[in-house]
């Protein structure tokens, strides 16, 4: 007889994004005739870059002559987009990376969910709160979670709450926790740590022999200069930190699909004899197994975000939706809302008015100003209070938005 894996069972019936949708497609067939803005989903509306695209075409070129095609590629990923990440991404910013500490991927979703494959499934975990689900969701198929509590909060999970009151800025955990989630800049708040912020986490995953999983997916919306883009730029991070990158906001990936994960040599955590085990053969060995390699096109495309007119094409694109973030985080200012976010990241986060769910204020948006949010309270316990705006909108319909919502106010 086999038997079900009863992890995903505990899982939460549906995904945010699907309760949403269902929101949505019940208001438009009872109001057929509205125009709706959706600020809701992460996804992007810039098209390609042309660097990327005019790469991607020499590439399909070269598959469809037989002597430049390319079958299976190396599952870690072709040495000239890893040497092209080391040079720009790292070696820039004075962080000495190997080749094969590299591991290109089809973006971080499947990354930051497959991770903690290399831990044993009893390690305690922990998240801020807010948080991409990703996490949660792929530690409660393997068991890792525990069992959800009345509270929303699921047993063996440690919450570290992001909220007004502590500026989103985590505080570090009073006991033990094997593994740690970070995401900055942060997906769903829009905030960011400061170096002297993020370095207190490395130092207490030193200290705590923890691993930190660090999702830096929005690294290139990054403007004050006080905010680290890599964990490695803190001393120490490369014995206790993965980070994990994704070029879906920085380029436009989100349907092309590529990112790539950093498990540094120097990582290692212990069997229960004590001795300690490097994690990056650990994963060079399990994405041979269940990985085949991101397509070689797509990797050409990537590689072409580092060359200049890449960079400066991915600028343009960047800078249009931060100015986006700009007007929205103003507008909804003027209007009287407390506006977090939106300064180094593409996330607005809003606090709903006093005494009003987020789920409360996102039907009134949907129903009174005809634009889509996504509710605070589905990214954690500590979300309920808050909502989501993304500044990935075109230009026109961010600032219909905002006049709509002003109006409205
Ligand atoms: N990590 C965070 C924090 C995200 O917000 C997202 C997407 O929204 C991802 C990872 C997924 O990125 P990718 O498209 O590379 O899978």
């Amino acid at each position: 007889m086999a038997l079900v894996n009863e992890h995903f069972l505990k899982l939460p019936g549906s995904y945010l994004f699907s309760d949403i949708a269902k929101k949505v497609n019940a208001f438009k067939v009872t109001h057929p005739g509205s125009k709706l803005i959706r600020l809701g989903i992460g996804d992007v509306t810039r098209p390609l870059p042309l660097a990327c695209t005019e790469a991607m075409h020499r590439a399909v070129d070269e598959m469809a002559n037989a002597k430049t095609f390319r079958g299976y590629g190396p599952e870690q990923g072709y040495d000239f987009l890893i040497e092209a990440i080391l040079k720009h991404d790292f070696a820039s910013r004075g962080i000495n990376l190997s080749p094969s500490e590299i591991f290109i991927s089809d973006g971080a979703k499947s990354d930051t969910g497959n991770i903690g494959e290399l831990l044993r499934w009893d390690n305690s975990m922990g998240v801020t709160d807010p948080v991409y689900p990703v996490y949660v969701d792929s530690n409660i198929m393997c068991g890792r979670s525990g069992v959800l509590n009345e509270d929303a909060k699921w047993s063996n999970v440690t919450y570290f709450p992001c909220v007004e009151e502590n500026g989103f800025i985590p505080e570090l955990p009073k006991h033990r926790v094997d593994l740690i989630y970070l995401c900055y800049p942060n997906n769903p708040t829009g905030t960011t740590l400061t170096r002297e912020q993020l370095k207190k986490w490395v130092d207490y995953a030193l200290v705590n022999d923890a691993i930190i999983v660090f999702d830096a997916a929005y690294e290139a919306f990054i403007r004050e200069p006080d905010i680290p883009h890599s964990i490695y730029e803190i001393r120490g991070a490369k014995k206790v930190a993965i980070e994990i990158r994704s070029f879906s906001k920085t380029a436009g990936f989100t349907g092309v699909r590529c990112g790539y994960t950093v498990i540094p040599k120097e990582l290692t955590a212990a069997n229960f004899e004590g001795n300690r085990i490097a994690l990056n053969p650990l994963w060079n060995r399990r994405q041979c197994t269940k990985f085949n390699g991101t397509s070689y096109i797509t990797q050409r495309g990537a590689e072409a975000i580092y060359t200049v007119e890449g960079q400066k094409q991915i600028k343009e694109t960047i800078d249009y939706y931060m100015e986006n973030a700009r007007i929205m985080r103003e507008e909804l200012r003027k209007a009287g809302f407390r506006v977090y976010g939106g300064v180094n990241a593409p996330y607005i986060w809003l606090k709903v008015p006093t005494g009003m769910t987020s789920w409360k204020f996102f039907e009134q948006l949907l129903y009174e100003v005809n634009v889509v949010s996504t509710p605070g309270v589905g990214f954690g316990p500590s979300g309920e209070g808050y909502l989501r705006l993304t500044a990935f909108g075109e230009r026109e319909e961010c600032l219909e938005a905002m006049q709509r919502i002003s109006n409205w106010i």
